[in-house]
């Protein structure tokens, strides 16, 4: 797969494939992050581990550093590359992360093209053959998810870049279980000596997770059905999980700045079907959110996918839940 960068706007970019264009490709395909981007090079074996050694494990966003933290506690030294408050689409890719992916076991990323327009190229660059694609080392979350808005057709002509699916699938807690086992059982196969410790702290991870669903469901019943407006896609699995709408956008498409003609759309939208909150992560512009909430009497909600994105969710992903699901309850019970 040759990929190549083309600048949209000053902060964002989009990454076009030049993989036959609008031809569907298979769940694995979508999800992986090519496994021809990625050349073995000769000598990449240089850093093998050592035995009984911790698993040196880097993961691209934090929310999927905190699952990993969950399950590998101790016996893993882990690096999580993007900030909290940084866009995942758009980390900016600092020379120390090369280093930290030269010498890692294992890179648990997203998948499904969410760090397309930055990890390939630090993979590449890294030269390590544990962690290529298709490596035991190469962690794709999105295996196992059921990933929502798949195109029929792969179109990367507008500029999106969610063209294969979109990518936001840990706000689901459910999803959370999923990669959860699944990173388990990754660390299992490259640490078989600790294999029952990661199994069991996945399970003590999805049991607690379980126990807070219905709670977390129960507290955002009353609003069922209810719309949002977010600045990007990147709330679709939450709103499905919790009965939300969040389906319009105040960006025209993910990765694309919001222009005064679409926001006005969005604004009579608003009017139209009542929608009160409108929800910006830390990386998004805030004061375009605070400009339509104005026009139309709605309240701006500071939320985030990654724990440590909002004052008071650094524990990690179960108390970046509560927080979500307390603060949009509080916004839309006010909203009423
Ligand atoms: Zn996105």
């Amino acid at each position: 797969m040759k990929t190549t960068w083309t600048k949209t706007a000053p902060r964002r970019r989009e990454f076009r494939d030049a993989k036959e264009p609008g031809v569907r490709r298979s769940f694995a395909e979508r999800c992986s992050i090519g496994s021809t981007t990625f050349g073995l090079v000769g000598g990449a074996l240089l850093f093998a581990a050592t035995a009984q050694a911790k698993l040196n494990v880097v993961a691209t966003t934090p929310d999927l550093g905190a699952i990993a933290h969950e399950i590998g506690g101790n016996q893993i030294e882990l690096t999580t590359m993007a900030r909290p408050t940084e866009d995942p689409h758009f980390v900016d890719a600092r020379p120390s992360f090369i280093v930290k992916l030269n010498r890692a076991d294992a890179l648990i990323h997203g998948g499904a093209e969410l760090e397309g327009g930055w990890l390939p190229k630090l993979v590449e660059q890294a030269r390590n053959a544990r962690i290529i694609s298709a490596a035991q080392g190469n962690v794709n979350c999105c295996e196992g998810v059921r990933m929502l808005e798949v195109p029929d057709q792969l179109d990367r002509s507008k500029g999106d870049i969610h063209a294969t699916g979109n990518p936001h699938y840990l706000v689901d807690p459910v999803n959370a279980k999923i990669v959860a086992h699944h990173i388990a059982d990754a660390f299992g196969q490259l640490d078989a000596a600790n294999r029952e410790f990661y199994e069991t702290n996945a399970k003590k991870f999805s049991a607690t997770l379980e126990a807070k669903l219905a709670g977390w469901q129960a507290k955002l019943a009353p609003f069922q059905g209810q719309q949002l407006v977010a600045y990007h896609n990147s709330w679709v699995y939450f709103a499905q999980r919790f009965g939300l709408r969040i389906d319009l956008f105040l960006e025209p498409k993910p990765g694309i700045p919001p222009s005064p003609a679409h926001l006005a759309s969005v604004m009579a939208k608003m009017k139209e079907t009542g929608a009160r909150v409108i929800i910006v992560d830390p990386y998004l512009n805030r004061r375009t959110a605070e400009t339509v909430a104005r026009g139309t009497g709605a309240t701006v909600v500071d939320v985030a996918q990654f724990p440590g994105g909002v004052k008071g969710t650094e524990a990690g992903y179960i108390p970046l839940m509560d927080y979500l699901v307390d603060v949009l309850a509080k916004a839309l019970g006010e909203t009423k």
